[in-house]
């Protein structure tokens, strides 16, 4: 047996190139914007006061059970230190959210709500009035407060490039077209469909069909039956046949203030009687062995070549993320739900509809996100009717009823 060492250690010697590649082209400039620092706050059982040394962008409130808390976040804003408390606020914790953000939490005795608000005319002072309610009068609408115009801190500009080094280099992940109704007030929904490029997903060894295709041609026809709807906005993260980090593809989602994001995928499986829908939320902790399996199958999308090309970085900060993205998980489990409640009058679902694994493409940590994948391409009945137009149209007949279920209560409001 003879191996041929020159092909090997000529391809191995590619993988520090990739990689000096990324580290040199993975690029981030932050235009520093005006932003004030918590300089101090004072909170007892009716009122909160939040003041500034600068001016900031917007003020957001909601409250949260189990443990009773009421969390502000700050746009425009840089944590700072301490604060007072007393009567049912039994503490005080700040840090900063997001690069833009700073977030205080309001430990309480009990359960509150914020009833009322209003900036100083300096705009470097908020005043909040608190009311105690009862357990379950908790809602966790976002409520928000805007300094006066004059007084308000302009949002920064920020401009990302982001290059991946493999097949052609691309200048920056540009955001995509939004579709839908002309009103930024309509809710946002990113469909992201799952793969492409140099990536294939799963190929079916049933006629041979790619992942990437079926689920581009399915996002598609959601995004087309969503539009058909009017009732919300819609964009893709791909539609045509290329290649997005894991990252990149919540990325869209957050850089656009998506209200809701859905991966579309396929699945796979050794045993070819397994068949049927199943739709996935975000958890550290995989619901069974199959879903961490799926994971890591989903996950390695970012590796090509040995490379990660989705790095980790989190530009969160690791104690507060939990607040937000434990509220966030709430919101993704209850529309898997509903999706499966009503995709599964169109298409077959697997035994256990809903489950839990620690899929990277769901991490945003504010926007809800399922990851659904719609039938396994290991399956010959199951790659039939994801390969049909008519199978696709009942899928995204299925997925638009539920996301229009989903934001029905919000649209009613308006
Ligand atoms: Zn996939």
């Amino acid at each position: 047996m003879k191996f041929d060492w020159t092909r090997k250690a000529c391809r191995m010697h590619k993988q520090p190139m990739a990689l000096a590649t990324i580290l040199a082209s993975a690029l981030l400039t932050v235009h520093p914007a005006q932003a004030g620092s918590v300089s101090r706050i004072e909170a007892n059982s009716s009122n909160i006061t939040i003041a500034f040394d600068d001016v900031v962008e917007e003020v957001s409130t909601f409250s949260l059970v189990g443990p009773d808390r009421i969390a502000v976040d700050i746009r425009g804003g840089k944590a700072g230190q301490g604060g007072y408390a007393q009567g049912i606020v039994k503490g005080v914790r700040q840090g900063q959210f997001k690069p833009n953000t700073a977030r205080i939490v309001f430990d309480l005795e009990r359960p509150a709500v914020i009833t009322d608000g209003s900036f100083s005319k300096d705009g470097k002072s908020l005043n909040l009035s608190l009311r105690p309610v009862g357990q379950g009068q908790i809602s966790s609408i976002r409520q928000s407060f805007l300094p006066p115009t004059e007084f308000r801190a302009e949002p920064p500009r920020k401009s990302y490039s982001v290059k991946v080094p493999l097949g052609k280099p691309k200048d920056s992940v540009r955001l995509p077209k939004i579709y839908g109704p002309d009103d930024p007030n309509r809710p946002l929904v990113v469909i992201d469909a799952g793969h492409g490029g140099h990536d294939p997903g799963t190929v079916s060894p049933h006629g041979g069909t790619y992942e990437k295709n079926v689920v581009l041609a399915i996002a598609l026809a959601v995004r087309d039956r969503l539009i058909a709807g009017g009732q919300v906005r819609v964009a893709l993260t791909r539609d045509t046949d290329s290649f997005l980090v894991l990252q990149e593809r919540y990325g869209i989602a957050r850089r656009l203030g998506a209200d809701l994001f859905m991966s579309i995928h396929a699945d796979a499986a050794g045993n070819e009687s397994a068949s049927g829908a199943t739709v996935y939320t975000l958890s550290e902790v995989a619901s069974d062995r199959e879903a961490a399996k799926l994971a890591a199958r989903e996950n390695k999308a970012n590796i090509i070549n040995g490379v990660n090309l989705g790095g980790a970085t989190h530009d969160v900060s690791s104690i507060l993320i939990d607040l937000t993205q434990r509220e966030t998980m709430n919101i993704s489990a209850d529309f898997a739900k509903l999706l499966h409640r009503e995709a599964s009058q169109q298409m077959s679902f697997r035994k256990i509809p809903h489950r839990y694994a620690s899929l990277i493409v769901l991490k945003a940590p504010d926007t809800p996100s399922v990851l659904f994948e719609t039938g396994y391409l290991t399956n010959k009945d199951d790659v039939a009717f994801l390969n049909s137009r008519q199978g696709r149209s009942k899928v995204a007949a299925g997925v638009a009823r539920a996301i229009e279920s989903h934001f029905a209560r919000k649209l009613a409001l308006r």
